[in-house]
């Protein structure tokens, strides 16, 4: 399937839990759209790496946004290959790894570091004709006029296989780490994950990859074709 018709400007906001396929099912999105795609969890990844380089105290949110304000951040939009720079360092790969994914929900509920985040992604957004957002707070927050809001859930376990496949990590301690996450995420003062009232949630376990795309291009070809 392919857009009924190519608007001049759509934004999708793509939210849910950690493990959803959001990140996959996005990037295929934005390609099938030719529009662009902005992995907000990227940006987050990318300041927490910054913050463990200088060896910050995770639990003092004074130096946590300092080091935030001061991160030079080179966000890649292309969902062929969405490169990410902190001051000039190529981040790509320390950004997936253990270090960060167990520091960087801590990092995100620090409110300053989101609401200078929040404002990059609104400028990203804005200079944008066609753009897919992922993320946790997008429907909610950083975009809430998207032409077209889902939330992407899977029960648990299917989250953890996938992502351990990913990963080649165990699935059980993955599991446990997306638990620990989800929480986290849900749970902080400021942005916290959860599904926007106008949000249309899509069970993607047992869905393939193809099936979730397709299911979102009916809905943005029904959105934009209104
Ligand atoms: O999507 P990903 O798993 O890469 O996101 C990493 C973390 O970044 C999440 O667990 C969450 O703490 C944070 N995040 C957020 N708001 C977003 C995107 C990600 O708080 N919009």
């Amino acid at each position: 399937m392919a857009l009924e018709v190519r608007p001049e400007r759509c934004v999708v906001a793509v939210d849910g839990p950690s493990g959803s396929g959001k990140s996959t099912v996005s990037r295929r999105l934005a390609t099938t759209v030719d529009g662009v795609y902005l992995d907000t969890g990227a940006m987050y990844r990318a300041v927490t790496w910054a913050v463990l380089q200088a060896g910050a105290d995770l639990t003092d949110p004074d130096a946590i946004t300092k080091i935030a304000l001061e991160t030079e951040l080179s966000i890649g939009t292309d969902p062929q290959a969405p490169h990410f720079a902190a001051n000039g360092t190529n981040v790509d790969a320390p950004i997936r790894g253990p270090e960060v994914t167990a520091a960087v929900s801590a990092v995100a509920a620090v409110p300053a570091v989101r609401k200078h985040l929040v404002a990059l992604q609104k400028a990203v957004i804005a200079a944008q004709p066609r753009i897919i957002v992922e993320g946790r707070d997008i429907a909610t927050v950083v975009a809430p006029d998207a032409d077209l809001k889902v939330y992407l859930t899977a029960s648990a376990t299917a989250r953890a296989q996938r992502r351990s496949a990913e990963d080649a990590t165990d699935v059980t301690a993955t599991e446990a780490d997306l638990a620990r996450r989800d929480k986290l995420d849900s749970s902080r003062a400021t942005d916290p994950l959860r599904q926007a009232s106008d949000a249309i949630e899509v069970d993607t376990t047992g869905m393939s990859i193809d099936e979730v795309v397709q299911h979102l291009l009916a809905l943005l070809n029904s959105k934009v074709s209104k």
